[in-house]
């Protein structure tokens, strides 16, 4: 029985260098800010960044300005 010497398969490997750790450091986002959408502008906003938010019912909504705060308190059916 012929004994390979074990170094031979040795050395294929190593090169697993590649970890999800990068996304680990991203600082900004944290992970329970929602993406919401201002309906007067439509633009979308990170719940945590909106400049006001007004309850209505069950929901919230959030606005990116008081310019569209202001629009939408003066003319909300227009905006649901
Ligand atoms: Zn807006």
């Amino acid at each position: 029985m012929m004994k390979h010497g074990c170094g031979a398969h040795m050395g294929g490997h190593g090169g697993h260098g590649e970890s999800h750790e990068g996304h680990a450091g991203h600082g900004g986002t944290s992970p329970d800010s929602h993406k919401v959408k201002d309906p007067v502008c439509g633009m979308e906003i990170y719940e945590d960044q909106a400049y006001a938010m007004i309850r209505r019912e069950e929901r919230q909504i959030f606005f990116c300005s008081e310019a569209c705060h202001e629009k939408f308190r003066t003319e909300p059916e227009k905006y649901l």
